[in-house]
């Protein structure tokens, strides 16, 4: 079934690769789908009618019962290094609809949870309804965090049953990306496919994300260098906000440089850089502190799908990749450090910055105090309740710092405000919405999350409450895939 007349404007870029790089998908329908959650600001942003969407057709197409005018449905093909090891993956639970053209560029909109593919392997294709709201809230609040991310539009109960450890409601979520090229998608044309693939697919990416490195000599060292300036920026963003992903594979990060597939992330409330919540990292191979180092990781993986395109001579291809990818730390560490100047209300630069950064996060870390509501603290009183000896001098060395700039004390705390978020998705906030969602079909807990969430700098007096720490008893969080 094909909808037709609905503000739907979709092309089908990808469609235009060869067949190697997806399988054309047939619908695999629901029971009885029922939205529970749209995002109006972005149906918006993509010149999508909201009514239109509520609407019976409008649910049809977000569930994966019918096709919105103008889609070609396609699961994608990739790879990718999952905890080090090279496998073959896919789109084994979700489908490109097409690309919705829209004033700001072309989106892809992607159902998550929409029936099994060529790629599903053992997968029954399906989601559960807890893992997607989680997607959709989390996704949302790292985009007004000023985080670039995949987006989410809308969460849709199937009226079907998933089978997982238990019994579980199922769903599917529309969520929306600048792209879904992978450093796996790249991987899969490398291994499996040719020379030539790897060229139509690294083509089709400069012409989508980066036509800046089509204008070099080399466009192909060009668009290596890109990606990693891209992702240097995003984990650093990571890094700064307490955001841990939880599962950097290589089949999910996104070229584009938007963070993809939240499934066991998390924020971190007390600054450990140790921390791990996924359940099944077992080594903590994606730990916070861990990030920076896999993402540069990942890049090497990609750096070297590229190696017959940026030179005939392997060696001399070898040393262009390294070179390019070798830039990560250096880009990573400015970002970082520039944005943790902004968090502690500094403007310009001096050499003892970054020591005075790192002394504030190691006395964090030995009084085990809250990431994001020290630089809360810090911004809006300029000190701590646990006023110990370190901090007094360490506060001593930051106040004389901000002394030694031109700019005055309401500029300072004008930049700490639009630096430092009042609101996160706390793990124990995002929990207790997601169990009334679940359990009592109660959305209205997830509801007032999302509205606090919706502008995270504000800081505005009903979002106080967001702040609160969690529970003595909500310790040990684990987070598991969002299977
Ligand atoms: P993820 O953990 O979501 O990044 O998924 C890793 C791989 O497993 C991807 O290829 C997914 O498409 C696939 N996958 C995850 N869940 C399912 C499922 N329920 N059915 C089929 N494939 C799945
Ligand atoms: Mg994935």
């Amino acid at each position: 079934m094909t909808i037709t007349n609905t503000s739907w404007n979709l092309v089908n870029t990808y469609a235009g690769l060869p067949d190697f790089f997806y399988s054309k998908i047939d619908l695999s329908k629901v029971s009885s789908p029922h939205l529970v959650v749209l995002n109006n600001d972005l149906a918006e942003h993509l010149g999508l009618d909201t009514d239109e969407l509520k609407s019976r057709e409008g649910v049809a197409v977000l569930s994966g019962n019918a096709l919105p005018e103008g889609s070609i449905p396609l699961a994608l093909a990739y790879a990718g290094h999952q905890f080090g090891y090279f496998t073959m993956l896919g789109d084994g639970r979700a489908m490109l609809l097409g690309e919705q053209v829209t004033p700001h560029g072309i989106y892809d909109i992607h159902l998550k949870g929409s029936g099994k593919t060529p790629y599903s392997r053992g997968g029954d294709g399906r989601a559960a309804l807890s893992p997607m709201l989680r997607e959709y809230i989390v996704s949302e609040a790292m985009h007004n965090l000023k985080i670039p991310t995949s987006r989410s539009l809308a969460v849709v109960t199937t009226g079907d049953y998933v089978l997982r450890e238990k019994i579980l409601k199922g769903a599917v979520l529309t969520r929306t990306a600048r792209s879904h090229i992978r450093v796996g998608t790249f991987e899969y044309a490398a291994y499996f496919g040719t020379e030539e693939n790897v060229r139509q697919l690294a083509d089709y990416t400069i012409d989508r994300h980066y036509r800046e490195a089509a204008k070099e000599d080399n466009p192909y060292l060009g668009l290596l260098k890109e990606v990693v300036k891209r992702q240097a920026s995003l984990i650093a963003k990571w890094q700064l906000i307490g955001f841990v992903h939880g599962v950097m594979n290589t089949d999910n990060m996104a070229i584009s440089g938007e963070t993809i597939d939240y499934g066991p992330c998390a924020f971190m409330d007390a600054y450990d850089p140790e921390i791990v919540y996924s359940s099944i990292d077992t080594y903590g191979r994606y730990a916070y502190k861990n990030q920076p180092r896999m993402g540069l990781w990942n890049l090497s993986r990609f750096g070297e799908t590229l190696l017959p395109l940026i030179h005939e001579n392997r060696d001399k291809a070898v040393q262009l990749a390294q070179d390019a990818v070798n830039e990560f730390y250096d880009l990573y560490h400015k970002a970082w450090i520039s944005g943790m100047r902004s968090k502690l209300g500094i403007f310009n630069e001096e050499a003892g910055d970054e020591e005075l950064a790192e002394d504030l996060l190691n006395i964090m870390h030995k009084n085990m105090e809250d990431y994001t509501n020290t630089f809360l603290a810090l911004t809006f009183s300029g000190t701590l309740t646990k006023e110990t000896r370190e901090f007094k001098e360490w506060q001593e060395k930051w106040q004389a710092r901000l002394h030694r700039q031109r700019q005055t004390k309401e500029e300072v705390f004008e930049l700490m405000k639009n630096s430092n978020p009042g609101v996160i998705p706390r793990n124990h906030r995002v929990e207790e919405a997601l169990r009334e969602a679940d359990e009592k079909g109660d959305y209205s807990v997830m509801e007032n999350l999302i509205r606090a969430l919706s502008n995270p700098f504000a800081h505005r007096p009903d979002q106080k409450e967001y702040a609160a720490l969690p529970p003595p008893s909500f310790c040990n969080y684990k987070t598991f895939c969002g299977t």
